[in-house]
């Protein structure tokens, strides 16, 4: 049984009725039943057209997390704007949790557990990233799709850009670069309000008062928004991004990507009335409709095989099943799957491929210490700073006295009032301030005398412990183990 019958047999359908249609079909009727010919892409920007379909419904919903990027930064904490990278004091609020520079490795984390998620999501199924949820590949799908509500289909675009210059010309084309700008604006204006109050932003906007760093982060960030996803669109995927080149080393024969089965659907034709006396060709399944070439957004033509400009977005699987749909032929022409699904072998199931396994014990890793961190983290850290020069001083009395330089970090959302005492050998005095004010997500700086009867002296160095508090709130607090010089114990 050939592979058309099989699939003919799969979905229901005699293989006789699908010959005879493969048969009897014209151009015409392929027209009269919505299958398109069309011509290949060959040069200038791709316009690809638009059909609806399992694949274009999954990336507009992947497409619409990115609605946060334009809301995340009017979300409020507590009175205060819940993420903001406040480059100047060097913290990073997030949710009422200020990470500063100490704990800078969390952060180190998360950009690692994202990375080996990437890496193992395009082993298991090739360029997701690039397909879905790349900003790029979204901001240049929105783009195109305004572009085709102000200029039509694809061939309506493709003659207005060829047209010469003219009036019509820009009057049709001038709505589509004032909403792109806008976008790119947007885009640019909410990326900045992430590292300064958002609120903030737009009242000095209208106050002319913006620092140069923000009117050039704005103003750069927004003309390139518009200009690689109005202009260079699909070239940016296959001549600049860097994740695109090194993708190959991640993808195997186990990695399933869209592919076209080449098995049953070649040798491709399109189907013609024979002319009588003529026997009628043997066909695959490929009626070299070129909607596939037409729909994907890099102007790839999948049936040519796996090749650098393919994003994954599965669009050319959609156009496909669609034209099967039509000529009554079983979907899945161009389908995902892997290379070694086609030479016959079955593919393992997805945990027990090496690869994914390394990636997901990484991944695990740093899951587990980001939410070891997060569960960890103080919202109070001292640090003592024992003098240097000299160690320890002499009293008249004959008590040795050290000193110490304090920092204590409030990472937490409201003013801290700290208190210290310390704990170590009888007859101990300590000197230090009463009421250490120190802002949220602040250092406080304090000096600490501790002074020591020389008779209670045993050793060189004598532990002692600074205990750091919040007088308002106790169950705020730290210790900081420290060591008491003194002279030699004779
Ligand atoms: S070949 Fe198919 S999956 Fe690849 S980019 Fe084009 S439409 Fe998307
Ligand atoms: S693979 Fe499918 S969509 Fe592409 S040309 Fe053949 S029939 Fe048409």
């Amino acid at each position: 049984m050939s592979e058309n019958e099989k699939n003919a047999a799969q979905d229901g359908t005699s293989s006789n009725v699908l010959d005879k249609l493969s048969v009897e079909t014209s151009n015409k009727n392929l027209e009269n039943i919505g299958v398109e010919l069309l011509p290949i892409h060959t040069e200038g920007t791709v316009h690809a057209k638009r059909i609806p379909g399992n694949f274009r419904k999954f990336k507009w919903l992947v497409a619409s997390f990115w609605i946060i990027l334009f809301v995340g930064p009017y979300l409020r904490w507590d009175g205060q704007q819940a993420i903001l990278w406040d480059l100047a004091n060097r913290q990073f609020h997030i949710f009422g949790l200020t990470i500063l520079p100490q704990d800078i490795w969390i952060l180190a984390m998360i950009l690692l557990f994202f990375a080996l998620l990437l890496a193992a999501s395009t082993a298991i199924a090739g360029r997701l990233w690039c397909g879905y949820f790349c900003f790029h590949t979204v901001w240049t799908d929105v783009f195109t799709w305004i572009e085709e509500k102000f200029e039509g289909q694809p061939n309506k675009r493709q003659k207005l850009d060829k047209a010469p210059m003219s009036f019509e010309k820009i009057r049709i084309k001038a709505p589509k670069h004032l909403i792109w700008l806008l976008i790119g604006f947007a885009t640019s204006f909410s990326f900045v309000a992430y590292f300064t109050d958002a609120i903030d932003l737009w009242a000095r906007l209208f106050t002319f008062e913006w620092g140069s760093v923000e009117t050039t982060t704005v103003l750069v960030l927004g003309f390139a928004t518009y200009f690689f996803a109005g202009f260079l669109r699909e070239q940016t995927c296959i001549g600049f991004c860097p994740y695109a080149r090194i993708q190959g080393a991640m993808i195997d024969t186990q990695t399933v990507v869209p592919t076209y089965d080449q098995d049953r659907g070649e040798p491709r034709g399109r189907m013609k009335r024979p002319k009588p006396g003529e026997e009628a060709p043997q066909l695959g399944d490929c009626i070299d409709c070129n909607l596939c070439v037409a729909v994907c957004p890099t102007g790839v033509d999948i049936r040519r095989g796996q090749q650098f400009g393919c994003i994954t977005c599965g669009l050319c699987i959609d156009a496909c099943d669609s034209v099967m749909e039509k000529i009554k032929k079983p979907k899945g022409l161009i389908r995902y799957a892997s290379l070694q699904e086609f030479t016959g072998k079955k593919l393992p199931a997805i945990w027990k491929r090496p690869r994914v396994i390394v990636y997901s014990f990484i991944m695990s890793f740093a899951a587990i210490m980001i939410v070891w961190g997060l569960l960890s983290m103080s919202p109070i850290d001292v640090k003592a700073l024992h003098e240097r020069s000299p160690l320890f001083m002499q009293m008249s009395d004959g008590s040795i006295k050290n000193k110490w330089t304090l920092k204590i970090v409030n990472k937490g959302a409201e003013i801290m009032h700290a208190r210290v005492h310390v704990t170590g050998p009888e007859g101990m005095k300590v000197d230090v301030a009463d009421n250490i004010q120190i802002q949220p997500g602040n250092v406080g700086t304090a000096t600490l005398f501790v002074q020591i009867p020389r008779k209670q002296l045993t050793d060189t160095n004598t532990p002692i412990q600074i205990h750091v508090e919040d007088v308002n709130n106790p169950q705020i607090n730290t210790t900081y183990d420290s060591v008491f010089i003194g002279p030699k114990v004779r």
